[in-house]
């Protein structure tokens, strides 16, 4: 795309960036600043470089391409700073100039324009991965030492399929348990569809055990989320727009996500159509039907008379995108500690992000160790055998977090927990 003809949410904006005043709170918030120390990895050093290019006082080169590619955009300098600049807006407007001169690698580009938006390609991926594992042949080739030293932690991070996918449970309708009050639509998300599929099982459960009529739309597709992130926005607008067909005005009280990240960028589908002039309308009508699945039921009268006592000890890691993002942080904990005996023990900077953000984790692989390595250590000062978290990304880098340092911890979604709750006792 030529750059004049950018969408003017595609480059960051003179409105956002005047918002910096150069104070600097927001500097220990920020977990690349924190593991760094460098100012130009930092949300007031990325700013100021966002603004060096807008006025053309610098050029988009390699440093700039560096410093805002190892940001997280977890968007913790957001919640912290005092101005209200918009940094998540900004990172993805500036990483959407960036890809019009330098796209994404090859790979990712491959990757997030024909195989998440395919659930043909999807299926058939997972499927082969399934029987990679099942046939020995990844414990085999961990064990023969043939997966390269630098590229073990990446691996040792790719989820295990869950067989069967989630797929099957597209175009189905389950009923509510009991009296029904709400009838609503569940996105399965794209990799969830086949690494998270229990995931999805319990989020359906757990929908239906508070009175949930719950719909899995048959046309719905993977939200965008990392191809915004990327960069690559015209692909997030196409797949925005499938799901919008898919789900906007079908009489759904909600439309359900249970991912923190996927959820931030589904409830800004409004700014990334603003300028289609026949989904502006609808995506706006779409987000205010979006919910978090923790945001949907703590704003309900949520079935407590089912649950059961689950004694244990839990502490909970907020998910970036669900808190800096959505701003939601005490739904999933009024969820947790309404469990009857299950103790919830907060551990300290549970809002800082843990190094999962998408795929950073696998493309900035040491940086990402260094942020696990600090959120490990919190995790430990507190007295707890579980981790909850609301997010999928997170589930995987905090179970390697766990595998890694030999922690012990289970790592389980806050609807997991709750499922767990509702069946204890085997009803
Ligand atoms: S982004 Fe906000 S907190 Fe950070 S330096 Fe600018 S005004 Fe201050
Ligand atoms: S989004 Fe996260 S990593 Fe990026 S500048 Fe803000 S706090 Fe730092």
């Amino acid at each position: 795309m030529d750059a004049s003809n950018l969408h003017s949410l595609d480059k960051p904006q003179a409105k956002d960036l005047d918002k910096c005043v150069h104070c600097g709170l927001c500097l220990n918030a920020c977990p690349t600043y924190r593991e760094l120390g460098v100012e130009m990895d930092s949300p007031r050093g990325r700013v100021y470089q966002m603004v060096q290019v807008a006025t053309g006082a610098a050029q988009i080169d390699d440093s700039y391409r560096e410093h805002l590619g190892l940001c997280l955009a977890c968007r913790g300098c957001e919640t912290a700073c005092p101005s209200g600049v918009p940094y998540g807006r900004l990172i993805e407007a500036a990483r959407a100039e960036i890809a019009v001169k330098h796209p994404p690698p090859f790979a990712m580009r491959v990757a997030y324009r024909y195989l998440l938006p395919s659930r043909f390609n999807l299926k058939l991926a997972g499927t082969v991965l399934w029987l990679y594992e099942k046939l020995g042949l990844k414990s085999m080739a961990r064990s023969l030492g043939l997966i390269p030293k630098g590229l073990r932690d990446a691996e040792a991070l790719a989820p295990p399929m869950e067989k069967p996918f989630f797929y099957e449970s597209y175009g189905k309708t389950f009923p509510a348990i009991g009296k029904q009050k709400y009838r609503v639509a569940l996105l399965g998300g794209c990799i969830a569809n086949l690494s998270f599929a229990r995931l999805n099982d319990a989020t359906v459960r757990v929908l239906q055990r508070n009175g949930c009529e719950v719909v899995i739309p048959a046309s719905q597709n993977c939200c965008g989320a990392l191809q915004v992130h990327a960069g690559m926005r015209d692909e997030g607008r196409a797949l925005a727009r499938q799901n919008i067909d898919a789900m906007v005005d079908a009489g759904y009280d909600a439309i359900i996500c249970n991912a923190g990240g996927c959820g931030s960028t589904l409830k800004e589908y409004d700014e990334l159509l603003e300028h289609d002039p026949q989904y502006a309308d609808k995506a706006k009508r779409f987000v205010a039907q979006l919910k978090d699945v923790n945001e949907f039921l703590a704003s309900t009268d949520w079935n407590k008379a089912d649950l059961k006592p689950l004694p244990i000890k839990l502490t909970y890691q907020d998910s970036c995108h669900l808190s800096h993002g959505q701003k939601i942080r005490l739904a999933p904990r009024q969820l947790l500690k309404s469990i009857p005996g299950l103790q919830l023990n907060e551990m300290p900077g549970s809002d800082v992000c843990c190094g999962s953000a998408g795929v950073y984790n696998v493309v900035h692989t040491d940086v990402s160790m260094q942020i696990l390595d600090s959120k490990m250590s919190n995790v430990r000062k507190v007295d707890a055998q579980y981790i909850a978290t609301a997010n999928p990304g997170c589930m995987l880098q905090l179970r390697y977090g766990a595998q890694k340092y030999g922690t012990g911890h289970e790592v389980l979604h806050v609807v997991e927990v709750l499922d767990r709750s509702y069946s204890a006792g085997g009803k």
